[in-house]
């Protein structure tokens, strides 16, 4: 069997919703489990609703408009989803009544995008002649903790899922099971965190053994760099799970890997496919190291913050690196990128994060400068560090566009080369280095003279 995960914007609205059983019927032979996300932008109107409600009554009929206007548009009964509409409404007149919003209400309130996605999914299956069953992802074992917003997975779900899931759907049925959403041990509905389908469908695909885990989404695969900054990125046939992780920071927001875990953990392959483009062959994610070694992707973030610490007297002395990462933590702002000689450290942090303070603290045993409008340029593929010329190819690419480069880690992990840069200077950056490691094909593929 196959799990096959469908995002916000691939049940979107009733077009895309068509195309997803179509999508399930060309993979019927293969016995799909179907997750789905709520409908794209559903989630944040359920959080927006439930914020206000806090503040004084509330209408909730921008959503109930949107929800009615799908289902007439698949022709499907107007009070399919009449119990969650109404469940919805009772909630916010209490989270009104209480003037208070809790996670663990918040946690219900999110979980009606999910409840409502597989009923109308599974209906629209079912009118289009592949019989499907909407299925509560809680109740065929998925159990978390009570983090609510972010919850733990327990382990005995995967065995519950195994157990639970074949018997809740006839032989002949699609289940089509909620993304998302979870129960903790007292029955109350937690969330997985945002973005969280991906998981859920890691986590059956996990459960059940299946052959190949699908996530449908609105983008041809993981690409070599973002196709914004390099019209001429293409799409990767496929992909480490490694690789894949760097590359989630920089924003690659295909995937969340952390959420792949599960089923990288019992040597699943992933799929990333686009719905609007079904034939197109997609990214495949592979646990273990890429077939091949070089340079596989580039990926580049901006919003970076240099912080210089030097310290002459205490640079060499035990206990500094301590006191250094301990003025960080201590303000919660998070390092990426770090470099050290013998009397000074660079490091780099997001620029939205609270720096003055950190700085302050450091002051009162180092000088420190900060140094705003920085991006950082990150190089992805397996075995990299192996690759004996890849850095000099980097450097010298950089200097013929006159870049300067500020910061570099090599080595921290096998797969990942970072710089950091100007921000001005990103993408003629990114492009630059694109057109080195991947010249265009044509030229690339013409016979030479
Ligand atoms: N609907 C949830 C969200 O918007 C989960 C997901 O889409 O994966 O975060
Ligand atoms: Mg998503």
């Amino acid at each position: 069997m196959i799990v096959m995960k469908f995002g916000g914007t691939s049940v979107g609205d009733a077009e895309r919703i068509r195309q997803v059983a179509r999508i399930v019927h060309s993979r019927l032979s293969r016995r799909p489990v179907v997750v789905v996300s709520a409908q794209g932008g559903v989630t944040n109107a359920l959080i927006d609703l439930a914020e206000s409600a806090v503040r004084g009554p509330v209408r909730d009929t921008a959503l109930r408009r949107r929800l009615s206007g799908l289902l007439a548009d698949l022709a499907l009964p107007p009070d399919l989803l009449s119990s969650e509409i109404d469940e919805l409404g009772s909630l916010l007149e209490g989270i009104r009544l209480v003037g208070d919003l809790t996670p663990r209400s918040l946690d219900r309130m999110m979980s009606f995008g999910e409840r409502c996605s597989v009923r109308i999914v599974a209906a629209t299956l079912t009118a289009s002649g592949i019989p499907a069953r909407p299925v509560a992802s809680y109740d065929v074992g998925l159990l978390t903790d009570s983090t609510y917003g972010h919850a733990e997975v327990q382990r005995e779900s995967y065995a519950a899922i195994a157990r639970r899931l074949p018997a809740m759907a006839a032989d002949d049925e699609v289940p089509v099971v909620t993304g998302f959403v979870a129960r903790d041990r007292e029955g109350f509905l937690t969330t997985l965190g945002r973005g969280g389908s991906d998981y859920s469908a890691a986590i059956f695909g996990a459960a059940l053994g299946a052959d190949e885990i699908e996530i449908w989404t609105d983008v041809d695969g993981v690409m070599s760099a973002d196709p914004r900054i390099v019209p001429a990125a293409r799409t990767l046939e496929r992909m480490s799970f490694d690789e894949a992780a760097e590359l989630a920071y920089y924003g690659a927001k295909v995937i969340h890997p952390a959420t792949i875990h599960p089923a990288v953990r019992a040597s699943i392959p992933i799929r990333v496919l686009n719905t609007c483009r079904p034939d197109a062959r997609g990214t495949q994610i592979l646990g273990g190291e890429g077939a091949s070694k070089g340079v596989r992707a580039i990926a580049s973030k901006g919003g970076i913050t240099l912080v210089h610490v030097a310290s002459l007297r205490m640079l060499l002395q035990h206990g500094f690196m301590a006191r250094l990462f301990a003025a960080f933590e201590r303000h919660r702002v998070v390092i990426d990128m770090i470099s050290t000689s013998e009397v000074s450290v660079s490091l780099t942090t997001d620029s939205g994060t609270p720096l003055d303070a950190v700085a302050a603290d450091l002051r009162e045993f180092a000088e420190v400068s900060v140094d705003r409008g920085k991006a950082i340029l990150c190089l992805v593929g397996e075995g990299l560090r192996d690759v004996p010329d890849v850095l000099e190819r980097v450097f010298a690419t950089l200097r013929r566009s006159d870049i300067a480069v500020h910061v570099v880690s090599v080595g921290a992990s096998r797969v990942n080369v970072s710089l950091l840069v100007d921000a001005a200077q990103e993408a003629a950056a990114v492009r630059a280095l694109h057109d080195e490691f991947f010249p265009a094909r044509e030229a690339a593929e013409a016979p030479r003279r």
